[in-house]
């Protein structure tokens, strides 16, 4: 008996009414996810602290208030994302964005309620029919988007599914449109393999390690407050988090009591009675990341305690390339400083791994930024900061290589969950001129052909 495939028919038949295509019914739909937003703020502030000990402040900026804005932004613009792209001035060629059909969202556990809901803001605007499937480690936020979010969406259209990996397997058996995942780059392989039968297109959004380059040329506390904060929001379980420092040795000796200083500042003597420092979201991510705090050295932190799945944050330095903190993503409040003798040292030492998420460089010369951005490769770049480069809608997101493919946010999203149906309309009539295309051939009409090829590709058609 397969759990899916009442609700998949359903969800198709929906679809192929129709349904869904209206600009109304998508705005309809968008104002339901921002009442959802609005209605239930307190209950979504629950669940992200039992989860991840998330902070009000974290949770409102990083995924309520953030979630809100693409609402608010995609119900502004929907009407002038879904009208034709003109693409000729001559004649009446035209892009017209159409939904899929039927796609697939699968979360994480880090953001649970960003990562599900940012994309289906992008699904929905495109006019698609729309199954969710949401982390099964956050379990609260899990509980809340299963009971709560389909009373504010249309269920005709709409599904909530839920499942860990064997159902999750099981659902991606079924034909979908197009899926979008967000996870670890080994279940994008997954993902990706059985989206492949069915020949459905895919946005991977992946993770990695991401490299914090820090020049001899810098003010040490303002770089530790902005890495220090980077890194240990929502305790280090962040994608784009900077996941290393590459430094000279000189600079880690600046670095690290300015580090010291951030961490007191911001989380205080005892960070584990900190409200404003996240937790480990499980047992097995919190093991996983004690065995880390094993490598190099402790500079700073290093404490753990499972009963409260809390590690500190800390700071390693001495570390070896092939020690597990520097093969594998850390995704926790960890981070080591490694040491490079030079600017060409740290770009080699990028270009030698696979292509990060996110790549940052701090330096007051902006020559050695722009040096570290041309010979380097990422799905995004910030200079001078953290990953400030993913809260703005104007800007794509995703990685590139290992890190993923695809993009979204803001219209991205809209763009990523719509094909873009090249058309042309042309007049019945005019016959006579079309003879210069039929054969037989002649090298008169050719050469016509050929100037009309060259002149005219962009503006009308040939003929
Ligand atoms: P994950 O890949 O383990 O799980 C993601 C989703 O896939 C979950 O819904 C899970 O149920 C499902 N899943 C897990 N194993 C599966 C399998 N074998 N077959 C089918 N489905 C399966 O990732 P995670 O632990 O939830 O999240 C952490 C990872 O996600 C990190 O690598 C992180 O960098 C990445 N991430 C990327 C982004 C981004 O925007 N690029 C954002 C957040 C997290």
């Amino acid at each position: 008996m397969d759990p899916f495939e009442d609700t998949l028919r359903r969800l198709r038949e929906a679809f192929a009414s129709g349904r869904t295509r209206p600009a109304e019914f998508r705005a309809a739909q968008l104002e339901g996810l921002g009442r959802f937003l609005r209605d239930n703020r307190q209950l979504l502030l629950d669940a992200l602290a039992q989860d991840l000990h998330k902070s009000t402040f974290e949770a409102e900026v990083s995924e309520i208030a953030i979630s809100q804005s693409e609402v608010d932004l995609a119900l502004r613009n929907l009407q002038a994302w879904m009208k034709d792209e003109r693409a000729t001035q001559l004649d009446s060629a035209f892009i017209r964005k159409e939904p899929f059909g039927l796609v697939l969202i699968i979360a994480p556990w880090n953001y649970p309620l960003n990562l599900t809901l940012v994309p289906l803001v992008g699904a929905i605007a495109a006019g698609n029919c729309v199954v969710l499937k949401p982390s099964e480690i956050s379990k609260s936020m899990e509980k809340v988007l299963a009971e709560v979010l389909p009373r504010y969406l249309d269920q005709g259209c709409f599904a909530v599914v839920l499942g860990g990996p064997a159902e999750t397997a099981q659902l991606l058996e079924h034909r979908f449109d197009h899926v979008f995942f967000t996870g670890s780059p080994c279940v994008g392989k997954i993902v990706m393999a059985a989206a492949a039968k069915h020949l459905t297109p895919v946005t991977l959004e992946l993770g990695g390690k991401n490299p914090c380059y820090v020049d001899d040329d810098c003010d040490p506390q303002t770089v530790a407050n902005r890495v220090a904060w980077f890194r240990y929001f929502n305790a280090g379980q962040t994608c784009v988090a900077p996941d290393y420092v590459l430094c000279s040795p000189e600079t880690r000796e600046r670095l690290l009591p300015a580090l010291q200083n951030a961490i007191a500042r911001f989380y205080g003597d005892d960070p584990q009675r900190s409200p404003n420092l996240g937790h480990i979201i499980s047992q097995k991510h919190f093991k996983r990341l004690q065995g880390l705090l094993g490598c190099g050295r402790v500079a700073i932190g290093g404490q753990s305690d499972e009963s409260e799945r809390y590690i500190a944050p800390t700071v390693l330095v001495d570390v070896q390339e092939t020690e597990p903190v520097m093969q594998e993503e850390i995704f926790g409040p960890i981070l080591p400083l490694v040491s490079v003798r030079s600017l060409d040292e740290a770009i080699d030492f990028i270009n030698r791994r696979e292509k990060p998420l996110a790549l940052y460089a701090f330096s007051n010369s902006s020559q050695v930024v722009q040096r570290v951005l041309a010979q380097t490769s990422s799905g995004g770049f910030c200079g001078n900061d953290g990953f400030m480069h993913m809260t703005l809608a104007s800007l794509p997101f995703g990685g590139v290589g290992n890190s993923g493919m695809g993009r979204y946010h803001g219209k991205f999203s809209f763009d990523t969950f719509s094909h873009h149906r090249a058309c042309l309309l042309r007049s019945p009539g005019m016959e006579k001129i079309n003879d210069l295309r039929y054969p037989p051939y002649s090298l008169r009409n050719l050469r016509v052909l050929l100037v009309a090829m060259e002149e005219r590709r962009c503006s009308c058609t040939l003929l």
